[in-house]
């Protein structure tokens, strides 16, 4: 059994387009389309049976059809376990939110890079409030070292400053930024996934941190469409963990984390 808490999906009419805007920004060639169908094929190939599913909002005027979109896709395959999304632009972000969590979603999130603001902006400070108080975690991208809008500074105040908010930090916590993300979130209140970091963080450094940070803390997370399913367990699998830490990572923590 695997849960993979970090997969992208697009509806069909902008699914290519998506996945390649964002292969161009991360000058990379993306595995899939973006599409829910290829996604469950993917992780059908290795035994996923969860998958946490989620689409960024990148101006205010989207939010409301992305979350619908991640609804019906809820409502249309039992796999899927959907985060919504939520905009710093938002006027109406109190109801939206409540609304995102009496529809079935589970949690936000947030690609502060993507969005273009920083992700401790006070500016955000009410619509953390608002998540904490739903229960709902955040899964927010950390990281890159070529902008200044995740980095694992600023992922450290907003741990600080809303101390009841629940907080992945996807990528080790900082995409490119893994020393940053040993300095200051390693050992803090957070989660991390595991996407879109064992193709480029050598193995010696990512057995440290996982060691530092505690197991117990880490979701694996595929990234789709930015990665194959099957190469991306290959990598987590070459880290050797013993069982009862991979199968930790694998889907027992994010069980963990969605129980209530
Ligand atoms: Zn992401």
């Amino acid at each position: 059994m695997i849960i993979d808490f970090h997969a992208h999906i697009y509806p069909k009419k902008i699914a290519e387009k998506a996945s390649k805007n964002i292969g161009e920004f991360y000058h990379t060639q993306m595995c899939y389309d973006g599409s829910p169908e290829k996604l469950l094929e993917s992780g059908k190939k290795i035994g996923v049976e969860k998958y946490i599913v989620h689409s960024t909002a990148t101006a205010a005027h989207q939010v409301e059809a992305i979350n619908n979109y991640i609804i019906s896709e809820v409502k249309l395959h039992e796999e899927f376990i959907g985060f919504g999304t939520i905009h710093p632009d938002y006027q109406d972000f109190e109801n939206e939110l409540n609304r995102i969590k009496n529809s079935g979603l589970r949690g936000i999130k947030l690609h502060p890079d993507f969005q273009k603001f920083q992700v401790d902006t006070p500016q955000m400070d009410d619509i953390y409030e608002v998540i904490s108080a739903l229960k709902m975690p955040i899964l927010v991208h950390a990281g890159d070292y070529r902008y200044d809008f995740s980095g694992p500074k600023r992922i450290l105040n907003v741990i600080e400053k809303h101390p009841s908010l629940i907080v992945v930090a996807a990528h080790f916590g900082g995409y490119t930024e893994w020393d940053n993300s040993m300095k200051y979130l390693v050992g803090q209140r957070v989660w991390f996934d595991t996407s879109s970091t064992l193709w480029q963080l050598p193995k010696e450094k990512a057995l440290k941190m996982i060691e530092a940070h505690g197991y117990e803390k880490f979701l694996f997370g595929s990234d789709y469409p930015m990665w194959d399913h099957q190469d991306e367990l290959k990598r987590f699998d070459s880290l050797k963990l013993n069982e009862e830490k991979r199968e930790a990572i694998l889907y027992k923590n994010a069980e963990r984390l969605l129980k209530d």
